[in-house]
């Protein structure tokens, strides 16, 4: 048995090593609040991951597939938080749009067909 402090309601208790909350009430709160926070973070990558593909057909639409400048992705407010990572790539997808990097002033913005 160990004194533990419940880290909702902050009183003390005792109980396991490993018994984290003072009561099923306090993990329920715990639970619900961090489900909520993980809601509304992907809330804010869904609005930034469609207004990222409003940008990028907007871009697409001018020019069609071809070379930008980088300059004009980050003045165009791209948001590389709320796309399609490639792991261990440069690249940058959005849906179907595939931003190839090229060098550090150039990527080439590509429509993919899905
Ligand atoms: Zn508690």
């Amino acid at each position: 048995m160990k004194i533990h402090q419940c880290p909702v309601c902050q009183s003390s208790f005792e109980g396991r090593k490993n018994k984290l909350y003072c009561s099923t009430k306090c993990k329920i709160e715990y639970n619900n609040a961090k489900q909520a926070k993980n809601m509304e973070s992907h809330r804010k990558f869904l609005h930034g991951f469609n207004r990222n593909r409003k940008i990028l057909q907007k871009i697409h639409d001018v020019f069609g597939d071809c070379t930008l400048p980088s300059y004009l992705l980050s003045q165009a407010r791209l948001d590389m938080n709320c796309t399609n990572m490639v792991r261990n790539s440069p690249n940058i997808q959005v849906s179907d749009f595939q931003l190839r990097y090229i060098n550090q002033e150039n990527y080439q913005i590509i429509k993919i067909k899905l």
